[in-house]
């Protein structure tokens, strides 16, 4: 990285003027705490002590026995408090707003898992937190709006655009503008204007210190292969970034192929190759936009992957070659989660299942001396509704029939 927060031709910082104060302080505080042990060491104890880290990386023995090939290895994120590595992020940002005297946090939600990660860490940290969420998320991911509000934060319905995630961007930064002050910004992903792609990367890097370190008294020696889900790319980098030097790890992002590339209903960016470079939310990455410019629509099975951009420093990884890109369709998804949840008695979320179908999908060229490591970002419990609908289960659809009943 030669000039702030570029990767290559990618990244940046595309903001209007009236930001430029926020994100000046923010910087300023970003790079001294990422040089400073002793908030790392903070970091890793409030880990250790709230989110049960470090989380296990676990031999998947019979997925294993069932291809014949590559020794699987599952890094366990689900086993993180709220059931993913976002907490990972939020916990790392609050501690910084807390260093930073703020008294409170904004965040923008689509699915809702960050905006609930975020509430846990207002909580427990003693921060106010305002939420911002699209109309149309908010009605889809009820469950999560529900947690947020218990867990003590305000949600705040954004009813303009599409109503979804981008609005809700736009409308933290709008909040952020006249209360920064007091007030810091925590955003949820790789992405947006520079110090963000690099902070979020930088808190979700104990994913990938942690698997190394355990690969390597597991095994004596590095994985073949890493594979993680690639929404904005948090989880993704945060394993990833530990195994780049070494040019012998191969790195696997997979995106949502949905409804395959035909259909055109799905998020992959960089897989199909339909991604176009471009600048929005302040700054510059792969976008799946039309030819005026305009985003696309995106669609995934799994809400947290459903995302018109991509981490600028993927934009950069991909287009050096370092990290190869797949998609996982929703029906290869659905597949691989039955499979993984007969072998191992794990229940993935349906992002982190994208990693797995991907994984299973390259096996059979591998051999029983190469070792895959599958970054499980989260757990799939959240994702009964949509499981059961993709599984077509027919009871549980009487069983939510039922449910209704009692409420009429
Ligand atoms: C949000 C989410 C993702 C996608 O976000 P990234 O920033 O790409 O990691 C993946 N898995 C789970 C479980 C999530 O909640």
């Amino acid at each position: 990285m030669s000039i702030a927060g570029y990767y290559g031709n990618y990244g940046g910082s595309f903001i209007p003027e009236i930001l430029y104060p926020a994100f000046n302080e923010l910087n300023h505080d970003f790079d001294k705490i990422k040089k400073d042990p002793v908030f790392w060491h903070e970091y890793c104890e409030m880990l250790a002590g709230f989110s049960g880290r470090p989380t296990p990386l676990t031999y998947a023995n019979r997925l294993t026995d069932h291809f014949g090939k590559a020794k699987i290895y599952i890094k366990r994120e689900d086993l993180n408090h709220s059931g993913a590595h976002k907490i990972n992020n939020a916990l790392g940002q609050g501690l910084l707003a807390k260093r930073m005297n703020k008294t409170r946090v904004i965040a923008e939600t689509g699915a809702g898992q960050h905006g609930v990660a975020t509430a846990i860490v207002a909580a427990k940290l003693g921060l106010q937190a305002t939420i911002y969420m699209g109309r149309e998320d908010m009605e889809r991911q009820y469950a999560n709006v529900f947690w947020m509000k218990r867990l003590g934060a305000e949600i705040v319905p954004v009813d303009y655009g599409s109503c979804t995630l981008k609005d809700a961007i736009n409308a933290a930064l709008r909040d952020w503008v006249s209360s920064f002050e007091t007030t810091h910004y925590l955003l949820g992903t790789a992405s947006g204007a520079h110090p963000f792609p690099e902070m979020v990367a930088f808190f979700q890097s104990i994913i990938g210190i942690e698997a190394k370190e355990q690969i390597l008294r597991l095994e004596g020696r590095l994985p073949s292969h890493v594979y993680a889900c690639v929404g904005g790319g948090s989880n993704a980098l945060g394993i990833f970034q530990s195994f780049l030097p070494n040019r012998e790890v191969e790195l696997v992002g997979v995106e949502a192929g949905g409804k395959g590339q035909a259909s055109g209903q799905h998020a992959t960016r960089l897989a199909y190759g339909e991604g176009k470079p471009g600048i929005a939310q302040g700054y510059k990455t792969y976008f799946l936009q039309d030819n005026d410019g305009q985003m696309c629509d995106t669609y995934s099975i799994a809400a947290g992957l459903d995302y018109t951009g991509i981490s600028p420093i993927f934009a950069d990884l991909f287009e050096k070659g370092r990290v190869r890109f797949e998609a996982a369709t929703d029906d290869e998804v659905i597949e691989a989660l039955q499979l993984v949840m007969n072998q191992e008695g794990i229940i993935p979320a349906l992002e982190s299942t994208h990693a797995f179908a991907g994984a299973f999908k390259d096996i059979v060229n591998t051999s029983a001396s190469d070792i895959y490591i599958i970054n499980m970002s989260g757990r799939g419990d959240k994702d009964i509704f949509n499981i059961a609908e993709g599984l077509k289960d027919g009871e549980w659809k009487k069983f939510i029939g039922r449910k209704y009943k009692q409420y009429e």
